[in-house]
């Protein structure tokens, strides 16, 4: 039957947008071109039998608290997605052993913080506190549609609540760097290096405008909800999805790789498979990075009239690295073995280091390392006994011109892979007083490897594009998106509201279509 929609991709955003055009009863087909469906979102055994690893996306905060994770959250359990979740979200570890840790108690973060250093209990509280009152406005502009009615009256209402130029004031702040919010704000170097690296989860470093709000949002949606996986993996998320959109009617192909998207008078009429096939609809969903789109799927349409989407910039590459240990781990700095996420940095500096080193082409010398512990919170992932690691290196080259370390010669990704996998394992081996009897196995994924798992990581680049501020909000993907065929609406990490587990374009386009 000629299906409504077709969605191209199975990521987040198509999963989120299939169910929700399929829970208001259009018929939906999402077309994967890999074997599996899920895109960042996999868990595989990739080290050793009975160690389920999650070989991209693992933490699913931002789904848990946006709109789509509230929409289609109890469709998701009955279905059996279920979240696992551990009081102590994240904390930072420095070379010298020094630890902080961010739990979900906010009074006893603020006892923490000005232990550390007099006022900087009552930054974490002013911060936090700034996003909660600010949130209505704040998370609209995040993640809602921007060109909106409802946005240009949001922004109304806040030039008559604030004035004009205390609304351009609050803007201003809004676009201070994560240095200029971390060194005005907290005299700790532990507190300012607990926030710094977090930015680069954002696609931004410490440097890059609107990392110090993201910083603060990152810090009141960790403290507020901590860092949730899924229990068995990302791909029982996935597997909720396939049975809630299917118990809707909806179908899935994989092996289905979207050649073109056929066009005619301007408007979409269906697709084309790299097999030949085609499939007639009424609208599609594309979630491909735009190189894909233009270069490829719309290729008979001629290059874009808006220069900009040929300049689409891609971001950073990412590293992952995963462990299958013979026992948990034991921190030489005690309080860790629960934090779902430890960050091993020694603070802004080491971050900006190491962003500007992958940023330029070079292995960092000392990358900015995220430890996942992801057994802790949830012991179906290995068997008893036993742990895993989940290593997210945020900073690692997308080309590689050389190593800012002047150890590593290889130029390509296959050959300098474990090379740079040796690195990051000399760095944790440091803090982990029993590594060495309870590692059992590793495996590693470059830039280019995680590429070749999902077309859309253009050069590993985890976050569908650079998300400086030119690349962001109204500019994401490009300034003139509205120039698609009428019928066609991209989605995906290159799209507005960009990366990351929220499946908010999937949701956003979804609503446009009247689910
Ligand atoms: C290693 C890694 C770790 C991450 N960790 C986290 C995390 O812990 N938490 C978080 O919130 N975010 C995380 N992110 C970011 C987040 O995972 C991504 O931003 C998000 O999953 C992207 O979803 P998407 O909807 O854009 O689709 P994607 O997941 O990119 O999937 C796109 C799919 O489309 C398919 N496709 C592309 N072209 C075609 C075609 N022509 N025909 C058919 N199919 C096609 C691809 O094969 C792919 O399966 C991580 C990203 C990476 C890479």
């Amino acid at each position: 039957m000629r299906p409504d929609h077709v969605i191209i991709g199975s990521g987040i955003n198509a999963l989120v947008a299939a169910a929700l055009l399929s829970l208001k009863g259009r018929r939906v087909l999402v077309l994967e071109r890999e074997d599996r469906l899920g895109g960042c979102l996999r868990t595989e055994e990739l080290t050793l039998p009975g160690f389920q690893h999650d070989v991209m996306a693992a933490t699913f905060v931002l789904f848990m608290t946006g709109p789509a994770g509230a929409a289609l959250g109890p469709h998701l359990a009955r279905h059996g997605f279920e979240y696992c979740h551990a009081a102590l979200p994240t904390a930072v570890l420095r070379p010298d052993g020094s630890a902080l840790v961010l739990t979900m108690d906010h009074a006893a973060n603020v006892a923490a913080f000005e232990a550390l250093a007099p006022g900087d209990g009552a930054a974490l509280s002013a911060d936090t506190g700034g996003v909660a009152a600010d949130a209505p406005f704040l998370f609209a502009l995040l993640g809602g549609n921007l060109w909106s009615w409802g946005t240009a009256k949001l922004l109304f209402a806040q030039v008559r609540k604030r004035g004009a130029r205390g609304l351009a004031a609050w803007f201003g702040t809004a676009l201070t760097p994560a240095r200029g919010w971390l060194e005005t704000s907290y005299r700790s170097p532990l507190a300012q290096a607990l926030f710094a690296p977090w930015v680069l989860h954002c696609g931004l470093t410490p440097e890059s405008a609107y990392s110090g709000q993201m910083g603060k949002v990152i810090a009141f949606a960790l403290e507020a909800a901590g860092a949730p996986v899924v229990k068995g993996g990302a791909g029982q998320a996935v597997a909720a999805f396939r049975a809630l959109i299917e118990a809707q009617g909806g179908t899935f192909r994989t092996g289905a790789d979207v050649d073109r998207i056929v066009v005619s008078g301007g408007k979409v009429t269906g697709v084309a498979l790299a097999n030949g096939e085609t499939i007639d609809c009424g609208s599609v969903l594309a979630s491909v990075a735009p190189g894909q789109l233009h270069d490829r799927l719309l290729r008979e349409e001629g290059p874009p009239k808006d220069k900009a989407a040929q300049k689409f910039r891609h971001g950073r590459g990412d590293f992952q690295l995963h462990y299958a240990l013979d026992a948990p781990p034991e921190w030489r700095t005690p309080g860790l073995q629960d934090v779902a996420l430890i960050h091993l940095s020694d603070g802004i500096d080491a971050v900006s280091k190491s962003a500007n080193e992958a940023e330029r082409g070079m292995f960092p010398a000392t990358p900015t390392i995220c430890v996942g512990q992801p057994s802790r919170l949830d012991p179906t992932r290995c068997p008893p006994g036993k742990a895993i690691l989940w290593l997210q290196i945020p900073d690692a080259p997308r080309v590689i011109k050389g190593d800012a370390a002047g150890e590593i010669g290889a130029t390509d990704w296959d050959a300098a892979k474990e090379a740079f996998a040796d690195r990051i394992e000399a760095i944790l081996a440091r803090h982990i007083s029993n590594f060495a009897d309870i590692k059992l196995a590793r495996t590693a994924h470059s830039p280019r490897d995680l590429e070749r798992m999902n077309v859309n990581l253009v050069g590993g680049d985890p976050y569908g594009g650079q998300c400086s501020i030119d690349q962001f909000f109204l500019w994401r993907p490009h300034a003139h998106a509205s120039d698609l065929p009428r019928g066609l609406v991209q989605i995906g990490a290159s799209t507005h509201p960009g990366p990351g587990l929220g499946g908010g374009s999937g949701f956003l386009a979804a609503k446009g279509l009247g689910a």
